[in-house]
């Protein structure tokens, strides 16, 4: 038995000392009722069958207990959570299912009660009955959030983004809870169903919704953009890449090669050049992502870019090092440009050989931007890393792949 297991079972015999000295002290003045004191001795044999290791005994005296006053309905909740806690979900639904029957429990503890049983459901991976409870929960009277919270979290684990928008719809409209950027999100995981189906049309209509939902949304911004360029209207995707980035410039190496692309569909790819001028004299923080999108890219022929690139590898030590060590050697092949194109062609390849993402909230990193993180399931945690993994210079078998949190 684990310490924490052992610390609950303390916890039951408090509470079991308490009751037998509350039970002492009614029988000094006056005899206690028959019913009470049944209770009292069933409570310990209950707890005798815990200590000895026979759980299921110890849950036949439990449920068998008659008498649901507000401590024995804590006892149970323990015990409940008790065997979920040790795996033993079978045995925990047996209590919850136990206090959810009873005719006679407050409407706060059958809530209670109603949320425990849906996660053991859960917790045993039987979803659809997990869903059901769930349900009797958020149409109740009593603690609606905590049912519509749970049919959010079945309905994304099972990607059915239909319903858990018009799950956080009565979220919204039941606690006042505002839900529009995980909305907006859902929407656009039906998007991209849509385009990875071919149908641009429905992609489109999801936008929409993402975008009332959202107005300032990053995803939303770069999706549309993305329908525009499978569209052929590079005009617009020109403009919504442009607006995307207003909203996040975090996002620069996943947009700007896409950008740079449209520019150069309407055959205006000099003007690209002239549009990162001015973004970056609006923008001068965005400078460190503009040289990282381009080294990993691999172009950087325009004049603005390469002085980001040059500016970027004299902002650190190690890199200003190397390039002053390169320089004499190349001395005859232009210097100092031939030394950034260089330092630039090693970065690539340290670039490609680092986790291209990484969670904020915990640490979860890869290769793939997975706007729900698959370690912790935040939405729209996961952000490009723009900064070099040296370590990864290091080892050359380095590889991508994705590790868990904090590692
Ligand atoms: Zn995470």
């Amino acid at each position: 038995m684990s310490a924490a297991d052992s610390l609950l079972l303390l916890l039951l015999f408090a509470a079991a000392a308490g009751l037998g000295w509350y039970f002492a002290r009614r029988s000094l003045r006056a005899p206690a009722p028959a019913g009470r004191a049944q209770v009292s001795a069933e409570y310990f044999q209950g707890l005798n069958y815990l200590l000895n290791e026979e759980p299921d005994k110890a849950l036949e005296v439990f449920i068998r207990m008659v008498d649901l006053d507000a401590d024995t309905v804590d006892t149970h909740f323990a015990l409940g959570a008790l065997f979920r806690k040790r795996g033993e979900t079978e045995r925990a639904i047996k209590v919850h299912q136990n206090l959810v029957a009873r005719p006679d429990l407050p409407r706060e503890a059958r809530a209670r009660a109603l949320n425990e049983l849906a996660e053991d459901y859960f917790k045993a991976g039987l979803f659809d009955r997990a869903e059901q409870v769930y349900g009797q929960l958020a149409r109740g009277a009593v603690r609606r959030e905590l049912g519509l919270l749970g049919l959010v979290r079945i309905y994304e684990l099972q990607r059915d983004w239909e319903q858990a928008i018009g799950a956080m719809d009565q979220l919204a409209s039941t606690s006042g809870r505002a839900g529009g950027e995980t909305v907006a999100h859902y929407c656009c995981e039906l998007a991209q169903e849509a385009v990875g189906r071919g149908d641009l049309l429905a992609a489109r209509h999801w936008l929409k919704r993402a975008q009332g939902a959202d107005r300032q949304g990053v995803r939303g911004a770069m999706m549309r953009a993305q329908v525009a360029q499978l569209e052929g209207d590079h005009r617009l995707a020109v403009r919504l890449y442009e607006q995307a980035l207003e909203r996040d410039g975090g996002f620069l190496v996943d947009v700007l090669p896409e950008l740079r692309r449209s520019y150069a569909e309407l055959g205006k790819a000099g003007e690209f050049g002239h549009w990162l001028e001015a973004a970056l004299a609006k923008h001068p923080e965005w400078r460190p992502g503009v040289a990282f999108a381009a080294i990993a890219d691999g172009g950087f022929d325009d004049p603005t870019t390469r002085q980001c690139i040059v500016d970027f590898v004299a902002s650190n030590p190690i890199l200003t090092e190397i390039l002053e060590m390169l320089r004499p050697t190349l001395a005859s092949d232009g210097g100092r440009d031939a030394a950034i194109r260089r330092i630039s062609r090693a970065m690539q390849r340290i670039a490609r050989a680092s986790p291209r993402y990484r969670c904020n909230v915990c640490g979860f990193s890869g290769n793939t931007l997975y706007w729900q993180c698959p370690s912790c399931r935040t939405w729209g945690a996961t952000r490009p890393v723009t900064k070099f993994r040296f370590e990864a210079m290091l080892d050359p078998r380095a590889v991508p792949r994705e590790s868990g949190p904090n590692r």
